[in-house]
């Protein structure tokens, strides 16, 4: 395999061919990773750390990152080809740095200034800080340009009030990407700025918000006089909406492609993806299924959906439309697998069977959760509305002047 130091070189010369590329990937996940997680235990902050690090140290964390960074600076074809030799491979405790490596450092890279890329882009590729987004408010989540929550300057540092909610993460995050308004005399898609956060500090508070899955996934944060410092601007002053724009965009390609590295079949309750199409196989052998008509039908089409999904990805199609196929796909399986398992599956049953009790607990947090999976990152008709827009070239729909000041618009 080769080694980092090798593989931080510029030289074109150095890079190894797409076939070692392969081999170099398949040897991280048979060979390396096992040692590398072995002394974790599975679903922890540490196995994910742990994975983070040795894939990074490998030079495998940031492929189309500048090597300056820690990053390969390879094409997308190596990206592909990493894509594919990891599906089902990559460890599922992987999700708690979605927000960093799927959203926050792409955005940095992209728009950041040298300083916040020297500062964030190993460490947040590295799994060493965890992020989470500080974009919805209780008063502004379809329409996130209507945020209150205010970032006032203050010598050389900004001082944020102002509450969000639905904050995936926030309790185990090191930073925040935030939105916050600078400027209320502007129009509300401008005097808004995206700032970087510090999370443990005495101004935050985060507040956990317990589902029906009995799982808090996400928090109301409240921010009094919470400080950032005042260089740690992404973009421009006043001019945020621009990189919050740029942020949803890597969120929709990453939530729209969530399902294509992770386990084949797996009973984890992160729920991030759709249920395997192979686990719902199982499900209907073991309930004697199998052989329904209505079953069987509904199992060809979940197969097809996800081999859809994985084209889907591969294509890079627009990400709204990849967003919106896995969440179909997430609710379709859902209610397959609701059809199938009947009460037990919505019951937490409590049989004597180890796997009974394994299917109940995985498929009721599906079937309760996937419809969340519709929102997180813009609802259903949000992402046809943008498809609409910026992809059909329909008119924008009505709403108030783009012109108006913000604070004319508050009631
Ligand atoms: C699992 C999950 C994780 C999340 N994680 C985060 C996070 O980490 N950080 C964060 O900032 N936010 C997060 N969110 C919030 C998410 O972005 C919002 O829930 C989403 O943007 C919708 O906003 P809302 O809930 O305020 O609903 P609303 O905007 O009030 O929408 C209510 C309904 O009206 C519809 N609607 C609204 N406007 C229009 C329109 N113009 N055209 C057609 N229909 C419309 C919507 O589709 C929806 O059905 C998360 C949400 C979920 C469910």
């Amino acid at each position: 395999m080769l080694r980092f130091d090798a593989m931080t070189s510029d030289s074109a010369s150095d890079l190894p061919t797409l076939a070692a590329f392969r081999n170099e990937v398949r040897t991280f996940f048979n060979e390396t990773l096992p040692d590398a997680v072995a002394s974790t235990s599975e679903g922890t902050v540490e196995r994910g750390r742990a994975w983070r690090a040795a894939l990074f140290d490998h030079g495998l964390a940031g492929l189309d990152y500048p090597t300056e960074f820690g990053g390969r600076g390879v094409s997308a074809d190596y990206v592909n080809a990493f894509r594919e030799e990891s599906r089902s491979l990559v460890p599922r405790e992987d999700m708690m740095f979605g927000i960093a490596v799927g959203m926050a450092m792409p955005t940095i890279r992209d728009l950041g200034d040298s300083h916040l890329k020297e500062r964030f882009l190993r460490p947040g590729l590295r799994g060493d800080e965890i992020w989470c987004q500080l974009y919805s408010e209780p008063g502004a989540g379809s329409d996130l340009a209507s945020l209150r929550t205010s970032a006032v300057r203050d010598g050389d540092q900004w001082i944020v009030s102002g509450q969000k909610v639905w904050t995936s993460g926030a309790e185990r995050s090191d930073f925040a990407i935030l939105l916050a308004r600078t400027d209320s005399s502007l129009p509300k898609h401008r005097g808004i700025t995206m700032l970087i956060l510090p999370m443990k500090q005495d101004g935050v508070e985060v507040r956990p918000l317990v589902q029906m899955t009995g799982k808090a996934g996400f928090n109301e944060v409240f921010l009094d006089e919470a400080i950032v410092p005042a260089e740690w601007v992404i973009g421009e002053i006043n001019n945020g909406w621009r990189p919050a724009v740029a942020l949803l965009g890597h969120e929709r390609v990453q939530t729209g492609t969530a399902s294509i590295g992770g386990a084949a079949d797996q009973y984890s309750k992160e729920g991030r993806a759709p249920i395997p199409f192979s686990q719902l196989r199982q499900l209907a052998e073991r309930t004697a299924n199998v052989d329904s008509p209505l079953t069987r039908q509904d199992l060809a089409r979940l197969h097809s959906g996800e081999r859809i999904m994985g084209w889907l990805g591969a294509a890079n199609a627009h990400p709204s439309i990849g967003k919106l196929w896995r969440t179909r796909q997430g609710r379709l399986a859902a209610e397959c697998a609701g059809a199938m398992a009947l009460a037990g599956s919505a019951a937490w049953a409590n049989d004597l069977s180890k796997q009974a009790n394994l299917d109940a607990d995985f498929f009721a947090f599906q079937i309760l959760n996937c419809r969340g999976m519709s929102l997180g990152g813009g609802t259903d008709e949000i992402q046809r509305n943008i498809l609409g827009e910026r992809v059909l070239g329909l008119p924008a729909e009505p709403g108030p002047s783009r012109d108006t000041p913000f604070h004319d618009l508050l009631i």
